[in-house]
């Protein structure tokens, strides 16, 4: 590329969601030119992504949006209008078991399901056992950790049964999903920079004016997207908007862990995603017959903050490991837990509640697609859309601070109000202020 090349917009990062805003704006006509530090698309944090597609957030506007977004991964080929010389990544739709637990999750997000129309079964403890016997139905009260003596105390009680969704399941591959992304946008004319930093990001007056990369290159655009992930701090520091903006974003360390199934299940094969409130943790089928163990971040985990996102500790701890692995076999007592550690350790973009944001900012042309709180990979194709609809409207004369933008689903028709995600909001309380947004 040479210097002082310039673009209608750069997106800083290829990510999921980095790749996902560029290919809507090609779409729209856009020449786009994302950059990104690492080797390729999709390294970053979302090269860790569980990858979980589902819809049980805590509002409206989260479920709505996760909803629209189930259907960009049933339709992926479609969607992409263009090949993958890698292949394309596939949907797994194994479904998804929320367990139902006295002023669990469930009571927010039942009602949000019958407002929108996500489809749902409400299953009893009955056929829970019949369908997915491995399960024990015990709710083991308030979550709580291996050292406390708590942890160990018999279960009282059972579960009230679990919500099941037919729609959701996860992405074998979150980078291969990110390739895609990538090769749709090229189809579209985008070009994708790679092993290159952004180091500034120019002004003129009060408009972004480009950004500076790392070998010296300068690249003008009217227009630059924070697609930064856990970055993105960092970037809007650094285009100085940080201070300006009234909801701000941080990295955060979190543990995944990889278990084999128990003896006489293959997990991989006949599993299911389950979310459980009672435990605090998420599960669902990993390659090699593994069960896949996430955190739903209890207050009795330690929240490790990360200052620098380039310089963190990334390997699996025994405290975690212990925490998460023996949370499972309080669920499923046939679990086996083994010696050694085996899992992932990445960076959440964590905003100060737990919901995106996807906005502009007060510096003219900048936008941010950031603080996706380790609950948006699913969402990546969704935001994409929104971001591109919100720019065009942003950079034809639209107010979107006054008269938010509305989006509306493509699959859905459901009706995205962009408000929801702006910068200047206050802090949503109905948030659970966890992954599960
Ligand atoms: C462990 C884990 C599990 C998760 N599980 C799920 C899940 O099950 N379901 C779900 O929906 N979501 C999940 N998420 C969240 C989801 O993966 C993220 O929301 C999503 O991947 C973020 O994509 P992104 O494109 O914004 O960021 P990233 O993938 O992090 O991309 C940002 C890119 O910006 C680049 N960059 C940063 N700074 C610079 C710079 N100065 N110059 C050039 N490039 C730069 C980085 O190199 C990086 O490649 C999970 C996240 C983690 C970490």
């Amino acid at each position: 590329m040479s210097e002082d090349e310039s673009f209608d917009a750069i997106v800083i990062g290829a990510g999921v969601i980095g790749a996902a805003v560029a290919f809507e704006l090609g779409k729209r006509g856009w020449s786009t030119l994302n950059v990104d530090k690492l080797p390729s698309s999709g390294y970053g944090s979302t090269s860790n992504s569980c990858a979980i597609v589902r819809a049980h957030y805590s509002t409206f506007d989260g479920v709505a949006m996760a909803y629209e977004g189930f259907s960009y991964w049933k339709d992926w080929p479609n969607y992409l209008e263009a090949d993958d010389e890698r292949g394309l990544a596939l949907y797994h739709q194994c479904g998804t078991l929320l367990f139902m637990v006295e002023g669990g999750h469930h009571e927010k997000v039942r009602p949000l399901f019958d407002e929108i129309g996500v489809p749902y079964e409400v299953w009893d403890t009955d056929v829970l056992a019949e369908r997915f016997p491995f399960f024990e139905h015990g709710v083991h009260g308030e979550p709580s950790r291996p050292e406390d003596d708590r942890f160990w105390e018999e279960p009282e009680g059972e579960v009230m049964g679990v919500i099941f969704t037919p729609d959701s399941g996860y992405v074998s591959d979150p980078q291969l999903a990110t390739h895609n992304l990538q090769r749709a946008a090229e189809a579209q004319g985008g070009v994708f920079r790679f092993n290159t930093e952004v180091v500034d990001v120019r002004r003129n007056g009060n408009r972004v004016a480009g950004i500076d990369l790392d070998d010296g290159t300068r690249v003008d655009a009217p227009v630059v997207v924070n697609v930064a992930g856990p970055h993105s701090f960092v970037i809007n520091k650094m285009a100085g908007v940080y201070d300006s903006m009234n909801i701000k974003t941080k990295a955060l360390r979190h543990e995944v862990h990889h278990v084999p199934s128990p003896p006489g299940i293959d997990y991989e094969r006949d599993g299911i995603h389950t979310s459980d409130a009672d435990l605090a943790i998420y599960i669902r089928p990993e390659s090699g017959n593994n069960i896949l163990i996430g955190s739903e971040d209890p207050a009795c985990d330690p929240q490790v903050w990360v200052e620098d996102p380039d310089d963190y500790d990334n390997q699996v701890s025994d405290a975690q490991w212990n925490a998460q692995v023996l949370r499972l076999a309080r669920r499923m007592p046939s679990l086996g837990v083994p010696p050694d550690k085996k899992g992932v350790v990445d960076l959440y973009d964590v905003s100060d509640d737990w919901i995106p944001i996807y906005d502009r900012t007060d510096l003219d042309g900048f936008y941010v697609a950031i603080g996706s709180s380790g609950n948006q990979f699913k969402n990546a194709p969704v935001a994409g859309h929104c971001m591109a609809e919100l720019i065009d409207a942003v950079e034809g004369g639209h107010d979107h601070d006054t008269d938010p933008v509305r989006v509306t689903g493509v699959y859905t028709g459901l009706e995205m109000d962009m408000g929801f995600y702006s910068r200047n909001r206050e802090i949503n309380e109905n948030s659970s202020f966890s992954v599960n947004g």
